[in-house]
């Protein structure tokens, strides 16, 4: 039985329509880009034009995306790329609730002698410019913020930080692995110079992501070796996930704003049905300014974990914490930068939907959920006292 799957900031399924585009790469299209023959080198064009695709999905320039293996390298080659290319700028500045592809290799950097500033967020998750204006300096090479938070949506004010940073002649890399092809991003009306994109959190495969730079920008590669992609990212293309890409990039373009009221009024069912019938239970970050597929949800007195594993019983998959270091019970590094009390972090949730989710999955949550809290803090001296029986 398939499960009710609401983890998709974790990654996606490959959309049905992707998969049948890339089979043919499997098999009998195996050839190598970069060969003389018309066999391998057929495949140049078709990788051309899965980077038209990737490009029209940020209204960019398709020789401003080079394709990669995936978001964490696109977000290490962005921030490494602009380091080296201004050697005697030491200063990086980032946040506190990056992903760690930006905050373990800005931290990594911070150990080789880079001076790093992590800026703060406030209660609701939200970060303010002038918060990054008192940073900036004569030092500073680059600003590393990302486009809209993995584990609660929330959405930064990239165009105004953009602008801010364009005035002063600073780099600025936006890592938008969670907000590409769920909200719509114009790189021509937001002045960043890095964009991190990821393919398998828009239903292509996983092992294979991009990074756009503007036009103009010195960029410096990071992995060194052949001449594919221009010099700018060597190794063998990974065809089949290229083409796959470009695919669901089409998709994703294809279906913004469809996708973005559906998945807003299935989120909101979700959420406010928990609200009404798990007491106790709150929503973590700007509810007003969010990603439409994500949902973050305290519920207080029992432990996330818990409730993953009987979520899990019942065939629902959702995530405590960041999905990609879960297996790991660290409370969220994010939901700690906002301020949120130990405990109350301890029992979050995040649900994050699809266009694959439907009505019937939400109701599979509703169903059991209720009975999940009540149940576990039944079995807590403490959330004995909170649970519905008491
Ligand atoms: N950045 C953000 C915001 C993410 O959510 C993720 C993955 O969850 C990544 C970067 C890393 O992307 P990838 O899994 O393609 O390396």
């Amino acid at each position: 039985m398939n499960p009710v799957y609401l983890d998709n900031n974790a990654t996606t399924r490959v959309a049905p329509e992707v998969l049948e585009t890339m089979l043919p790469y499997f098999s009998e299209l195996f050839g190598n880009p970069s060969s003389m023959h018309t066999f391998g080198g057929q495949l140049h064009r078709r990788i051309e034009e899965a980077r038209e695709k990737v490009a029209a999905l940020i209204n960019a320039e398709p020789y401003e995306i080079i394709f990669t293996s995936c978001g964490t390298e696109s977000d290490n080659a962005a921030i490494m790329s602009a380091v080296e290319s201004q050697p005697r700028k030491r200063h990086i500045i980032t946040t506190r609730v990056e992903h760690p592809a930006v905050l373990n290799f800005c931290q990594h950097l911070g150990r080789k002698g880079h001076r790093v500033t992590l800026l703060p967020v406030n209660k609701q998750g939200q970060l303010d410019s002038d918060t990054l204006l008192r940073t900036l300096d004569d030092d500073t090479a680059v600003v590393s913020i990302m486009y809209a938070n993995n584990e609660t949506g929330v959405i930064f004010p990239v165009e105004t930080l953009s602008s801010i940073l364009k005035e002063r002649g600073i780099l600025f890399h936006t890592d938008a692995v969670q907000a590409v092809g769920k909200i719509p991003i114009d790189v021509t009306k937001i002045p960043v110079d890095m964009l991190t994109i990821s393919g398998h959190k828009l239903h292509a495969p996983k092992g294979i992501g991009a990074l756009y730079v503007r036009k103009g920008t010195r960029f410096h590669p990071y992995i060194i070796g052949g001449h594919q992609e221009g010099g700018r990212r060597a190794g063998t293309e990974n065809v089949a996930s290229v083409i796959g890409f470009g695919k669901a990039a089409e998709l994703a373009r294809g279906h913004l704003g469809d996708d973005s009221a559906y998945l807003g009024k299935l989120r909101d069912r979700l959420e406010q049905g928990l609200l009404a019938s798990c007491p106790n239970a709150g929503v973590n970050g700007d509810i007003s300014n969010r990603l439409p597929n994500t949902s973050n949800i305290s519920f207080e007195y029992v432990e996330g974990e818990a409730i993953l594993l009987r979520l899990n019983e019942h065939n629902i998959c959702a995530s405590s914490g960041s999905a990609c270091s879960s297996g790991s019970l660290e409370p969220s590094h994010v939901l700690r930068a906002m301020g949120v009390p130990y405990t109350t972090v301890h029992g979050s949730i995040r649900f994050s939907l699809s266009r694959f989710n439907t009505d019937g999955d939400v109701d599979a949550v509703l169903d059991v959920m209720p009975g999940i809290i009540n149940e576990l803090r039944e079995l807590s001296p403490f959330g004995k006292k909170h649970s519905a029986k008491a």
